[in-house]
């Protein structure tokens, strides 16, 4: 899995704390935005529970060679634009598909895994060589096959998705990549991302009998 920043806000710590406080003060946020003390303020602002304020800042990531049903996963988030390869105009011509651990850990089992990937793999190309389109030939594929994704959020949207992906009850592959996609935030807006991540990182965790028993760390 390769997760890569493309692009985001310029500034986004200062930019949502000014926006946030300009609600409160006669200036505008242009007027504070270059002095503002983004740290005291956002955290106060965003503690009130005033969340459209990240709002204002938006991140877009590039997702590789994740499977089909970490995507699956991924786009069931409303509040998101995605762009993700497509099977109809792009052949999968060689087989390519992510192996999950206790797969790969346990050998009788990885033996299994191959040959039934190598297999799918064989039916398509021949599907393919028979003259069906790829849209099409791609009903046989299966949820490990890889593929790339290009998502943005705004930062509120990130904080839920850390929410529910960084939690170690939310699926290996996708918490992966929230975790890693989580990293990178905090890289560029430190402020913004100080709290986020698995409820529990902030608090009990909500998930009661069902909980991991193994609070993560920030
Ligand atoms: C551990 C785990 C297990 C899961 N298991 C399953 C499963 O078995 N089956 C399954 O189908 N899904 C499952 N899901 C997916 C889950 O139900 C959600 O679809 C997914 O996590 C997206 O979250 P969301 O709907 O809260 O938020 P998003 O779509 O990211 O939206 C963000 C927030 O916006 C608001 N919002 C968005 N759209 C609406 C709306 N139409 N009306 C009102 N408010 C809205 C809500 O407050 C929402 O929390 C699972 C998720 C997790 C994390």
């Amino acid at each position: 899995m390769k997760v890569t920043l493309l692009a985001c806000t310029p500034n986004a710590d200062k930019i949502c704390a000014a926006a946030g406080h300009s609600c409160y003060s006669k200036n505008s946020s242009a007027d504070m935005v270059d002095e503002i003390d983004s740290d005291k303020v956002l955290s106060r602002i965003v503690g009130m529970g005033h969340y459209s304020v990240i709002e204002h800042a938006v991140f877009t990531f590039s997702i590789e060679g994740v499977s089909r049903a970490l995507t699956h996963q991924l786009v069931r988030h409303r509040v998101a634009s995605f762009s993700q390869q497509s099977q109809r105009y792009v052949s999968m011509d060689s087989a390519s598909y992510v192996t999950p651990g206790t797969v790969s850990e346990n050998q009788n089992a990885k033996e299994i895994y191959d040959t039934v990937m190598n297999t799918i793999w064989d039916a398509y190309e021949k599907l393919e060589k028979l003259g069906v389109p790829a849209e099409d030939a791609r009903y046989l594929l299966p949820n490990g096959c890889t593929t790339n994704i290009t998502v943005t959020m705004n930062a509120r949207e990130l904080m839920h998705l850390f929410s529910l992906r960084c939690c170690n009850r939310a699926q290996w592959e996708i918490r992966e990549m929230a975790d890693q996609m989580l990293e990178i935030c905090r890289e560029v807006s430190p402020v913004i991302f100080e709290d986020a991540g698995a409820p529990c990182v902030r608090g009990p965790c909500p998930e009661g009998k069902k909980s991991c028993g193994n609070p993560r760390k920030k």
